[in-house]
């Protein structure tokens, strides 16, 4: 279960930015997770309320958005999706293509609680 140590990581990387900025509280905190990175959202978002307590977070709302897994054929340039086709092109079958996309763990957005801001 290594999304515990996400989760802590990253609402370290969170508190860093708040105190940078001065905020003093977050409403919500958006991330993107690749289909194929070995992050499952699920358990971020079960594990998060622990992973932040005591912590600038507590009282936030984690939001995750899933980034779909493309691939790009290289014997027919297709790109497709690689979890919905089983790894294979799904025009002329082959198993040789390189990922465009689906191993992402990005911080993408902090929103601030507005009430908070002068
Ligand atoms: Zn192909």
């Amino acid at each position: 279960m290594h999304e515990i140590t996400i989760l802590v990581g990253l609402i370290k990387m969170v508190e860093k930015a708040a105190i940078q900025n001065n905020i003093e509280e977050i409403d919500t905190v958006v991330i993107q997770i690749g289909e194929m990175s070995s992050i499952v959202p699920k358990y971020m978002v079960k594990y998060f309320p622990n992973a932040a307590e005591d912590t600038l977070l507590e009282n936030s709302k984690l939001k995750i958005e899933e980034i779909p897994a493309n691939g790009l054929c290289h014997h027919c340039n297709k790109v497709f999706k690689i979890v919905k086709n089983k790894g294979k092109c799904p025009l002329c079958k082959a198993d040789d293509w390189e990922m465009l996309s689906g191993m992402e763990f990005i911080l993408k957005e902090i929103i601030v609680n507005s009430q908070n801001l002068e």
